[in-house]
């Protein structure tokens, strides 16, 4: 008998998932879906992305909903649109041979009234991000008064978006007989509050491994000096020819440059932030997916939807400040007992990153030598000869050709041939890392001293106590000054109070702009400050942004096809290389 028949679960649902290839459940389905299924207690699941979570939660619930009514019985709170419908496609997938169950999947930034004939044409199961929830309970489209299952799916995510008081506003329109699910990879003080104020009984289940991928997960740094991390990172991906890789940057512009440099630089690379449209973003996924891109770049929310299980690499472009948005990152490959590596590129003043991540990984991070042109040049010459070896050939396609194609080639003989197709596909890897340099190692203190001096530092009268946080803080700016590229250094929140960093330029403009501006009904108060010491910065209080990052206000992009097509023109890393990675069809 099937293990997940042995659960509780019935054929109708055991069949989809022998159909989806489910064999075996996953140590927190084992312990989440009979869990579900017999004791109406709230439960705490230690459970991270890729884990099976999505499974662990909706089977059980889906078995036990009332088919004959069209009420929500279930609300699934995700923090982002793209988990959200995933979850709602996985919930469909699931339950492809029960009739009458449906589900709909409610998020920002698509049209509402649609979702909203979804939901009075009738579903049991709500899938929303917490804002357009919210946006649907108010306008009286959404009744959660009666349902019996909510789901707080990646709480720790919700709560660091920003969403504490849309969680907090869905919660109170719940009822108390209700049983509360929520799933989170770590449970920091906000995501303990929340199980504390809004859930009775609790059980708490992890799957007994912090993270089952982790395992499989070997951990890298390369110490580079800031302007050699773009070029350290082409090293990377030549010297795994074969890598299918997501690469994590902190800023939405970041990860549009890293693209637009990759593509220029002919690798098989695009973005997912979230300046792009849905379709766009859908366009990158699937591409994604279906392995066309070798190498995405993404910010951490963009690419929280992303269901792929087999990258070989997850590459830390800037390590994230938060020591748990990097087990997330890293948790993304060395799934399905495959194995993985998360790569961390860190200059001097990042090593100190490295510490807290060790301790919540429970895993030292190896450091590794950014590899020379040699190196590389002999890792994808072995690559093209195993590719060579293993082509399929068609014979019926070039069989017309080979007469003139032997006639030509008349006159050379075996090592002679083998020497001039090498050559052809190699000589440009040969001429485009023949001078290049070694990338180790930071030497870059004097250039980030200038940097520094490029921007001005403000004090803010408002901190974590008015919910602000960096992204929130970012908004204001934005919205405030009117202008979307204006850069915005490092940004500092404290508990009634922040600090942000602005384009020295732009001082007077920010004083006037935020003179008489208010906020929640709070005069907000703008001050030019000092800034702090380099040596007595402390870490601590640099927590948000530590490491220099710049950014600038949101700019609107332009479409993946419509792109400023630059060589970043540095030395031997920089070259526009036409051969060696070429575009898969
Ligand atoms: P999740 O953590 O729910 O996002 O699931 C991660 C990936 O594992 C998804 O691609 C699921 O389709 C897949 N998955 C979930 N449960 C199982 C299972 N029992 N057997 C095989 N694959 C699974």
């Amino acid at each position: 008998m099937s293990i997940f028949k042995e659960l509780g679960l019935s054929e109708a649902i055991v069949s989809s998932l022998t159909e989806l290839g489910y064999e075996n459940p996953t140590p927190i389905q084992e312990i989440s879906i009979p869990q579900i299924l017999n004791s109406k207690d709230d439960l705490k699941a230690f459970a991270q992305t890729g884990t099976g979570k999505t499974a662990a939660f909706s089977l059980p619930i889906m078995e036990q909903l009332d088919l004959k009514s069209k009420d929500p019985q279930a609300i699934i709170l995700s923090p982002t649109r793209e988990l959200a419908i995933q979850i709602a496609r996985n919930i469909e997938e699931f339950s492809k041979n029960i009739s009458n169950l449906n589900v709909v999947a409610v998020y920002g930034g698509a049209n509402i009234e649609d979702q909203i004939r979804g939901i009075k044409r009738g579903a049991q199961i709500i899938v929303g991000t917490p804002g357009r929830t919210v946006d649907l309970i108010k306008r009286k489209r959404l009744n959660l008064r009666n349902i019996q299952w909510l789901v707080l799916d990646e709480a720790d995510e919700m709560l660091n978006m920003g969403f504490k008081d849309e969680l907090d506003q869905i919660l109170e329109t719940t009822p108390n007989t209700k049983q509360t699910l929520l799933f989170s990879a770590t449970f920091p003080k906000e995501v303990e509050a929340i199980a504390k104020n809004y859930m009775n009984n609790t059980v708490e289940i992890s799957a007994g491994k912090k993270n089952i991928g982790a395992e499989n997960v070997s951990h890298e740094y390369y110490l580079v000096s800031d302007r050699n991390r773009y070029p350290a990172l082409k090293r990377i991906a030549d010297i795994n020819p074969d890598i299918y890789s997501i690469v994590f940057c902190r800023t939405r512009r970041e990860t549009k440059d890293i693209a637009d440099k990759l593509i220029a630089d002919g690798y098989n690379a695009d973005a997912l932030h979230g300046d792009l449209s849905q379709a766009q973003r859908d366009m990158v996924m699937q591409k994604f997916r279906s392995k066309t891109l070798q190498i995405l770049v993404a910010t951490d929310v963009a690419a929280r939807g992303l269901d792929v299980t087999d990258l070989t690499h997850v590459i830390n472009y800037k390590l994230p400040d938060q020591p748990e948005n990097y087990t997330h990152r890293s948790g993304r490959t060395g799934r399905a007992g495959k194995n993985g590596i998360s790569v961390a590129l860190i200059t001097n003043r990042e090593k100190g990153k490295l510490r807290p991540i060790e301790k919540k990984i429970n895993k030292q991070f190896e450091q590794k030598q950014v590899p020379n042109g040699k190196e590389i040049c002999e890792k994808q010459l072995y690559s093209l000869i195993d590719k060579v070896h293993d082509i399929d050939i068609n014979e019926k396609e070039i069989k017309d050709y080979l007469p003139s194609i032997y006639q030509k080639l008349d006159g050379f003989d075996r090592e002679e041939l083998i020497k001039r197709f090498v050559s052809l596909e190699f000589n440009q890897f040969l001429s485009y890392y023949e001078n290049s340099h070694d990338l180790n190692g930071d030497d870059s203190r004097e250039k980030r001293r200038s940097t520094d001096e490029a921007f001005t530092r403000f004090y803010i009268n408002l901190g974590k106590m008015d919910h602000i946080n960096p992204a929130k803080l970012m908004g204001i700016i934005n919205e405030n000054l009117r202008k979307n590229d204006i850069e915005i250094g490092q940004i500092e929140i404290l508990k009634s109070f922040s600090f942000f960093e602005i384009d020295k330029n732009f001082r007077d403009e920010v004083l006037e702009k935020f003179n008489g501006v208010e906020f929640g009904g709070r005069k907000i108060i703008v001050e030019v400050t000092n800034k702090p010491k380099t040596k007595g910065r402390s870490r601590s209080k640099r927590r948000n942004f530590e490491g220099g990052d710049r950014f600038r206000g949101n700019k609107e992009r332009n479409g993946s096809g419509n792109r400023d097509r630059r060589s970043s023109g540095s030395g031997g890393d920089g070259k526009r290389r036409d051969s060696g990675r070429r575009q898969r069809r």
